[in-house]
């Protein structure tokens, strides 16, 4: 994989490429992308970046101040394998070029930033992010434009989003059992060629691969397993990860989807996020406190769970993230932490005595974020847990689903709507802001972008579901 931009104008000429794809990220998560004859790439292009208009990106410029760079990253240059003309494709961050400066909406430059203020802070240099994304492939998706209407038409869940997989009974022959794709062999799992195609082809993408295999729900839900990494890296990786994802998924005539709830009673898809310090190469959260866990690593994880309720904002973004959070579905519904039990939303895998597997890992999160933010804010709030030295109190070792609702309502809970989510984050984003890592301006367009785009256009559509509660009333 080349490291540098020399290294990549050799293999452009090496290989003879003719184009070269840059893509970057919009502020919601999605991958834009624009391509150059190769004419149009050089040394420059990896300091100054390539101009494009960002008028019509979302939540980005307005018309009369449109233009902008980007600036590729020479690490993350591969041979695009969907392409038919060999294609080099590079991930981008974004510059302004009036000033010089990176761009303070990027979330790339965002992630970067949350590095540059760990190793500012002295606590550490390095956050290694280990993110799990579970997604489902579903049959052909023949959406309709007109609004709410879409939900009907996913060949694979008809007539089952209003009853749930259990209900439907009969001989299913070679399919899962409700509940039960975690996970037997074909041919049962019929998926197994598909998922081994993409992660191969993420290999191929310079992806660290390690395993892939069905998950709990019926109907095609999946994981793919890369190592984790630095935290843009980890990011850049998520984001090949779900571009190679969909885009093996329909070679096979299918789609896939990273909603998080696209089931109604069955397992939703969450994007459990592991983290851990580190600082000149040592890790920095084993230590002789809960769990083999230091009191960095105890901090890191009190600041995490009191801003919980604003970092979902972040972490679980769209209305669909709260339909997942909700009991019975190994989803986390409580802020509490624990080792090894998957109802609190942290949990310490037992890593064995090595120091350096020491880690939590934080289950709220799911992939419908933007993977830059997402994690640039993690840290954040974990940082703010050790710079103030948060307890994160008594761990939970029970099972939460199993408690009485007298000793329920004593743990808090995750907010139950993107809304809710808003909102705390209008009250509590200074663990963001005052690190430099987030600017007011980008929270208040995040809030504002949410509402107006999501949660109020959600709102003001009556709900399928309404019409099996009210139609007859
Ligand atoms: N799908 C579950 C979730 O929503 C996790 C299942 C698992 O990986 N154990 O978080
Ligand atoms: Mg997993
Ligand atoms: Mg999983
Ligand atoms: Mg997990």
């Amino acid at each position: 994989m080349p490291e540098t931009p020399q290294d990549v104008l050799k293999l452009i000429q090496d290989q003879d490429i003719k184009i070269i794809d840059l893509k970057f990220i919009d502020m919601p998560g999605i991958w834009q992308h624009c391509s150059f004859y190769y004419n149009q790439i050089d040394e420059s292009s990896f300091t100054d970046g390539v101009p494009f208009d960002g008028s019509s990106i979302r939540g980005w410029k307005a018309i009369n101040e449109s233009d902008m760079c980007m600036v590729p990253d020479p690490k993350t240059a591969w041979i695009d394998p969907f392409m038919q003309e060999k294609t080099l494709s590079m991930i981008c961050s974004i510059k302004e070029p009036r000033t010089g400066e990176w761009y303070s909406r990027d979330p790339r430059t965002i992630a970067q930033k949350a590095i540059d203020f760990l190793s500012s802070t002295g606590l550490g240099d390095t956050v290694f992010i280990g993110p799990e994304a579970e997604f489902f492939v579903f049959d052909d998706v023949r959406f309709d434009q007109t609004e709410s209407k879409a939900f009907y038409y996913v060949d694979s869940i008809e007539g089952r989003w209003n009853s749930g997989r259990e209900e439907m009974g009969g001989n299913l022959g070679y399919k899962p059992r409700y509940k039960e794709g975690y996970f037997p062999v074909a041919p049962t799992d019929t998926m197994q060629d598909m998922r081994t195609e993409m992660l191969l082809t993420m290999a191929e993408c310079g992806v660290p691969i390690e395993k892939h295999h069905h998950e709990v729900a019926t109907g095609g839900q999946n994981e793919l397993g890369f190592r984790f990494a630095t935290l843009v890296e980890a990011a850049d990786y998520l984001m090949t990860y779900k571009y190679v994802i969909k885009n093996v998924a329909k070679k096979y005539g299918k789609t896939v989807t990273f909603m998080p709830k696209p089931l109604f009673n069955d397992n939703g898809s969450g994007m459990h996020t592991h983290q851990s310090i580190w600082k000149d190469g040592q890790p920095l959260f084993w230590g002789d406190g809960y769990a083999n866990l230091s009191k960095m690593a105890l901090n890191y994880i009190g600041g995490i769970l009191k801003h919980a309720p604003a970092l979902l904002a972040l972490t679980n973004p769209t209305t669909n993230s709260y339909k997942r959070l909700v009991p019975g579905f190994e989803a986390p519904v409580n802020l509490a932490y624990s080792q090894g039990n998957r109802s609190a939303s942290i949990r310490i895998p037992l890593s064995g005595t090595n120091p350096k597997a020491k880690r939590l890992e934080f289950r709220c999160p799911d992939a419908t974020c933007n993977p830059y933010l997402a994690f640039a804010a993690m840290v954040c709030a974990g940082i703010d847990g050790i710079k103030n030295e948060i307890d994160p109190g008594e761990p939970l070792d029970v099972d939460i689903y199993d408690l009485s609702p007298e000793e329920l309502s004593k743990i808090p809970s995750t907010p139950g709507s993107l809304e809710d989510a808003l909102e705390s984050l209008e009250k509590d984003h200074g663990f963001l802001t005052s690190t430099g890592v987030f600017t007011e301006d980008f929270i208040e367009n995040w809030i504002s972008y949410k509402l107006d785009n999501e949660v109020n256009p959600m709102r003001l559509r009556p709900h399928p579901y309404e019409f099996s509660l009210y139609y007859d009333v």
